[in-house]
């Protein structure tokens, strides 16, 4: 695709050769992100992240990666503080937004609402999130993520096996990535989700043109002979009530007992976060922190890669972001925290 100019809605925009172009993209950023390379290259732009639903990691590391590049971020986080609360219209906030912003980053309920808005924008705008639909960046992310612990253990996402873990029905992260896996060849899915929470027929029939697919209730049969686990929270904000929700509360938890139990050494564990931490959840125990096989923390740190590269993409300042290095004043080694600096 032409990324100069266009908005991102949906993985589906993407060719293969459209992800190794991101992914590429966001490699060269991992200097910037590590504060060892300054550029300023979008000085005086301005982004509106505007997330009219609950979001930390995606609202928070699309505004870094655009201050990273060196722009300005302008946020609006609730309805209720925008003028959608007053009855504007997707149209009318579109075509104001984007007079005062150079892109935009929209998080929104309503399935499609992205679409619609970015069709009266006049500045390319990503998508953030919108319902149960989809989340292209955090699938791209995740693939990401996917490449490189891959890559580690000299393998490649081809031909790889991977459990989706969950709830699959309401989980746009994992329909997204569902999408894009169909660019890549021969995977083996493992489609591991309670009765009721199975992944929507249309995903799964797409898959299967291309994979080896197989769908299981039971999760620890669906934990073995795979090199990821990619396990995702029950998405209760989208159960038509909270009793139908707890049905599924703590019914699926990996722990590391599980983990040594049923799956093969070094499996990856990945997740798009947040996980749910409560007691009745935790469909990823806190015990399985010092594992080094999760990468959880991991993704969410390529989070800002690939956004930045989305941004520079959609913007066109791919090569003069490399042109306009500045001295480094500040570095992640300066954090002075016990822990140091990015992993
Ligand atoms: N953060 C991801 C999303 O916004 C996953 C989740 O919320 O469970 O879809």
């Amino acid at each position: 695709m032409d990324f100069v100019g266009n908005h991102i809605i949906s993985v589906n925009q993407f060719e293969r050769a459209d992800v190794d172009r991101i992914f590429s993209v966001a490699d060269a950023m991992r200097p910037y992100a590590m504060r060892e390379r300054i550029t300023r290259v979008l000085e005086g732009a301005i982004v509106s992240n505007m997330f009219f639903e609950p979001s930390t990691r995606t609202r928070v590391s699309f505004g870094s990666a655009f201050n990273l590049l060196g722009g300005e971020v302008r946020e609006t986080t609730e309805v209720k503080t925008s003028s959608l609360a007053k009855g504007e219209s997707l149209y009318d906030t579109a075509r104001v937004l984007s007079g005062y912003s150079d892109v935009i980053v929209m998080r929104h309920p309503e399935p499609g609402s992205v679409a619609e808005f970015s069709e009266a924008s006049r500045v390319p705008v990503i998508n953030g999130g919108d319902g149960p639909n989809e989340h292209p960046s955090q699938a791209l992310l995740d693939l990401y993520t996917m490449r490189e612990e891959l890559r580690n253990k000299g393998r490649s996402i081809d031909g790889f096996g991977i459990a989706l873990i969950g709830d699959l029905k309401f989980g746009r992260a994992v329909h997204s990535l569902c999408k894009l896996l169909g660019l890549f060849e021969n995977i083996r899915l493992h489609l591991v989700s309670p009765p009721g929470l199975e992944l929507p027929e249309e995903i799964v029939a797409e898959l299967k043109r291309r994979h080896k697919v197989v769908s299981f209730h039971a999760l620890e049969e669906g934990l073995h002979d795979v090199d990821i686990l990619y396990v995702t929270r029950t998405q209760e904000e989208r159960f038509p009530n909270q009793k139908e929700a707890d049905r599924y509360r703590g019914l699926f938890r990996i722990n590391q007992s599980i983990y040594t139990e049923h799956c093969e050494p070094n499996t990856v564990i990945m997740h798009p976060l947040p996980r749910d931490s409560r007691a009745q959840a935790q469909e990823l125990d806190d015990d399985l922190n010092q594992n080094p096989n999760l990468a959880i923390f991991r993704q969410t740190d390529n989070g800002v890669l690939v956004r930045m590269a989305l941004f520079a993409l959609v913007l066109d300042v791919v090569d003069e972001a490399h042109n306009h290095a500045q001295p480094v004043t500040w570095h992640t080694a300066k954090r002075h925290h016990p822990l140091g600096g990015r992993p």
